[in-house]
C-alpha cells in the first residue's frame, strides 16, 4: 500500500459558497492531502496529519495550492482544430468549419490522435474531468475512450447522433445512431472511470424518430447521460420552432421525446424562456455556461443571476472549439466579464467552486470527485501562484484569499498549472514536460 502525503496550500468545497459562506469550504494554509491507491484518506493542517501519517512518502508542494482537478462539463474533443476560427455566428460556424473538420474522425487512427492531444490539453489545465461529443462516428468515441481509459481520467462521451440537416458524408440514421449508441454502452459505460452520454446534436439536426430512439435509449439504460445544445442562437432558436412547429419551446422539444432528467445537460441555454427555466427545475436538468464560445460566436450573454433566482442548475463550461480556451481559468475569468456586463457579480469563491464540486453536483459525481471528502477518487490540480512575473508582481499585492483566488482566475491560464493528478497518479507536470 503506498501512502502519498501532499503538502500545499489546500482548498475544497463542501458546498456552493453563496448560500452558506465560509462554511462552504475548506482553507488549508499549509495544508496535506493524504493519498492511498488513488483515493483520499484525509485532509487538513499538514502539522497534524504529519504527525498521524508518519509512514506517507511527502511530495512538497509549499507555496502552491492544491484544489479538486477541474471539470468542464461541455466540450467537442473533435473541435480542437476548429477553434480561432473567424467570423461567423453558430449555423455558419457549423457548417463552414465544424462539419468538414468532423469529417476526418472516419479515420479512427485520426480520431485517436487527436484523443490522445485532447486529453493532454485538458490534464495541462488542471481538468481531470469533461462531458464531450464525439462525432457522427462510432469510432471516434472508442477511440476517445481508450485513449482516456489509458490515462485512468474519469471522462463522459457520447457519438453524436445526427440524421438530417448537416452534409450527406456526416449523417446517420434513427436505427443506427440508436444501434451505435447500444453497443458503445455496452461496451463503455461504468467501464472502469468511463461514462457515456446519448447525444443528440440538437434539435435541429435530429428527426423526431431520432430523439424518440435517444429516449429510448435513456429508458433502457438509466444510469447513462444526456448531452445537447438548447437556446445558443436566435437563428437557431427560431429555425427549431419552424421545425416543430407543435412545440411548447425549445425545451418542449426535448421534453416530448423524455430526455430530461438530473442527468441532463444543455448546453447554452441563453435564450430560454421563463417556462424552460421551470421545466429544468422540475425535473434537475441543468445548462451549460459556456461563456468563451457564447463571446466568441456573439451567442449572447448567460442571465446567470435569473437561473439563481429561478433555482435551474447550471455548471460551466469551455465548449471548445466555440469556446476559445481549454483552460477552465481563462473560462472563469470571461463568465466573470459576462456577469459584469449585465451588472452581476461572480465571486472568486464561487467560481472555483463551480469549476470543482458545483460542476461534478451537475452530473451526479460529487460522490466520486470534485472534492477532497474521504474516500474520493484523489483527482488534484496544483496551481501555481508564481507563474509569470505579472502573477507574481500582483500576487505579492494580494491581502486576502480571495484577493490571491481572483487574480489566479483572471491571470491564470495552463502556465499556472504546475502538476495536475489523476487517481492519485501524476499526469501532468511541468517541471518534467518542460
Ligand atoms: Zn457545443
Amino acid at each position: 500500500m503506498l501512502k502519498h502525503l501532499y503538502r500545499s496550500s489546500i482548498l475544497h468545497f463542501l458546498s456552493d459558497p453563496d448560500i452558506n459562506g465560509h462554511d462552504a469550504y475548506e482553507f488549508f494554509e499549509d495544508g496535506a492531502l493524504i493519498v492511498v491507491d488513488g483515493k483520499v484518506v484525509d485532509c487538513g493542517a499538514a502539522n497534524a496529519l504529519m504527525t498521524a501519517h508518519q509512514d506517507a512518502e511527502i511530495i512538497d508542494y509549499q507555496g502552491k495550492l492544491i484544489i479538486p482537478g477541474m471539470i468542464d462539463t461541455h466540450i467537442h474533443f473533435p473541435q480542437c482544430e476548429v477553434i480561432a476560427s473567424y467570423g461567423e455566428q453558430l449555423l455558419d460556424w457549423l457548417n463552414n468549419f465544424t462539419f468538414p473538420a468532423e469529417r476526418q474522425f472516419e479515420d479512427k487512427d485520426y480520431a485517436s490522435h487527436i484523443a490522445n492531444f485532447f486529453l493532454d490539453e485538458l490534464l495541462k489545465c488542471g481538468t481531470t474531468t469533461a462531458m464531450v461529443f464525439g462525432t457522427v462516428h462510432k469510432q471516434s468515441v472508442d477511440a476517445f475512450f481508450e485513449a482516456s481509459q489509458k490515462r485512468n481520467t474519469r471522462m463522459i462521451c457520447g457519438k453524436v447522433m445526427m440524421d438530417r440537416n448537416a452534409p450527406e458524408f456526416l449523417v446517420d440514421t434513427p436505427e443506427c445512431a440508436y444501434t451505435d449508441s447500444k453497443e458503445l454502452i455496452e461496451r463503455w459505460h461504468e467501464k472502469g472511470r468511463q461514462l457515456y452520454a446519448v447525444t443528440p446534436r440538437f434539435a435541429i439536426t435530429s428527426t423526431n424518430e431520432q430523439l424518440d430512439k435517444a429516449g429510448q435509449l435513456l429508458k433502457q439504460y438509466p444510469s447513462v447521460y444526456l448531452q445537447t445544445h438548447i437556446s445558443e442562437n436566435k437563428d437557431e432558436v427560431a429555425f427549431v420552432q419552424s421545425l416543430f412547429p407543435a412545440a411548447q419551446d425549445y425545451l418542449d422539444v426535448y421534453d416530448h421525446f423524455g430526455l430530461l432528467g438530473r442527468r441532463s445537460v444543455f448546453a447554452h441555454g441563453i435564450h430560454l424562456q421563463p417556462r424552460e427555466h421551470k421545466r429544468l427545475r422540475e425535473t434537475g436538468a441543468s445548462v451549460s455556461f459556456c461563456p468563451t464560445s457564447n463571446l466568441f460566436l456573439g451567442s449572447g450573454l448567460l442571465d446567470v443571476a435569473t437561473l439563481e433566482k429561478e433555482q435551474v442548475a447550471y455548471s460551466i463550461a469551455t465548449d471548445v472549439g466555440g469556446g476559445t480556451s481549454f483552460s477552465m481559468l481563462q473560462t472563469l475569468n470571461e463568465a466573470y466579464k459576462v456577469c459584469q456586463l449585465q451588472g452581476q457579480k461572480l465571486s472568486p469563491l464561487k467560481s472555483l467552486y463551480l469549476a470543482t464540486l458545483g460542476n461534478a453536483k451537475t452530473l451526479e459525481l460529487d460522490d466520486k470527485i470534485g472534492s477532497f471528502k474521504r474516500g474520493n477518487e484523489a483527482d488534484f490540480a496544483v496551481l501555481d501562484f508564481n507563474s509569470t512575473p505579472l502573477m507574481t508582481l500582483k500576487q505579492s499585492r494580494c491581502k486576502t484569499l480571495d484577493e490571491k483566488l481572483f487574480a489566479m482566475i483572471i491571470l491564470g491560464d495552463d502556465r499556472a498549472i504546475a502538476a495536475t493528478y489523476v487517481a492519485g497518479k501524476c499526469a501532468h507536470s511541468k517541471l518534467t514536460s518542460i
